[in-house]
């Protein structure tokens, strides 16, 4: 397995909450700081110089921009949601991308975000409110009834569930378990993404059952085959059965999914060699079913 050549060698990346300010103040605001540039792919992008720090700076602290990566930024953009739209964030801590999603929405419509760890419902409360977002529920995503009338006009479901943190963390199991043998770690790290990818899969499935969902998006910052394009293979009959068919986030984007099955070029990822971290983005859209006139 590759790991991520070390982050200093990056462009660091800051999205502007467009809920607090528009993108044209920002670079102006910034650029008393740093140079700083639009990013050509995803929206409201900007990029700075490696070793810009700046968590300290005031459009930082009241959230007009958000340190976010790219890769994870182009997750919500995937997603699309529609102001208007009602749209759930199933696992929603630290919030960046609730926040995200928000923006995207022009603040209009209802996002509904759920995180089951109280300690990190705390964090993602700050980020709702700086950046205008609303509707946290603290509880366990697979315990949401579906069928629920408090869920029944939500439309988009973006769905970022815990992962291995293989496309981010350049550190891996040796460093917990110093006296094992390779092989040791090799198996511990393998149960592991295991058990992830069997979680992963039951969250994938409960999306899809929400009952007027229309667009789906799974992400993981891992590059295991198995949290990504395994996890989409094995519900891909179910998706069917619910009209779902995979769609193709960002077409422009070259690198997709390893080919494991026939539609893997519809799934997305960024490698972590390159000048971002190693993430995957796969999105379901239900087909428009047409409904018969009669007469
Ligand atoms: N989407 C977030 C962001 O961009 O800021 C990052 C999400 S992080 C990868 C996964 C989150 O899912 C963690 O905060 C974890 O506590 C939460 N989580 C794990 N299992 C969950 C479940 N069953 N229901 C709700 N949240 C869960």
């Amino acid at each position: 397995l590759k790991y991520q050549t070390p982050v200093s060698s990056k462009p660091r990346y800051v999205r502007v909450n467009t809920l607090k300010m528009d993108i044209e103040s920002a670079m102006h605001e910034l650029g008393k700081a740093t140079t700083v540039m639009k990013d050509d792919l995803v929206p409201d992008m900007l990029v700075v110089p490696t070793r810009t720090d700046l968590h300290d700076h005031p459009l930082v602290m009241n959230g007009s921009v958000f340190l976010q990566g790219k890769a994870s930024s182009m997750v919500a953009v995937a997603l699309c949601p529609k102001p208007g739209w009602q749209v759930l964030d199933a696992c929603a801590a630290p919030g960046n991308k609730t926040a995200h999603l928000a923006a995207l929405m022009r603040g209009r419509g209802k996002i509904i975000a759920c995180e089951l760890n109280e300690e990190r419902v705390k964090v993602l409360g700050t980020s709702i409110t700086k950046s205008g977002a609303h509707n946290i529920i603290h509880g366990d995503f697979l315990n949401l009834d579906a069928k629920d009338p408090k869920f029944s006009k939500v439309r988009a479901i973006l769905l970022d569930p815990s992962c291995s943190g293989s496309g981010i963390s350049a550190e891996r199991l040796d460093n917990l378990l110093p006296s094992y043998s390779q092989d040791d770690i090799d198996a511990a790290n393998s149960q592991r993404v295991k058990k992830l990818a069997a979680f992963q899969r039951k969250a994938l499935v409960h999306a899809l059952s929400f009952p007027v969902v229309e667009r789906v998006v799974y992400s993981t910052c891992s590059i295991h085959q198995t949290e990504n394009e395994d996890v989409i293979k094995s519900v891909l009959p179910f998706a069917a059965s619910l009209n779902f068919e995979l769609a193709t986030p960002f077409p422009q984007w070259p690198h997709r999914g390893i080919p494991v099955f026939e539609g893997s070029e519809h799934l997305l990822r960024t490698d972590p060699t390159e000048d971002m971290e190693g993430f995957f983005i796969a999105l379901f859209v239900r087909k428009r079913v047409k409904k018969k006139i009669i007469r």
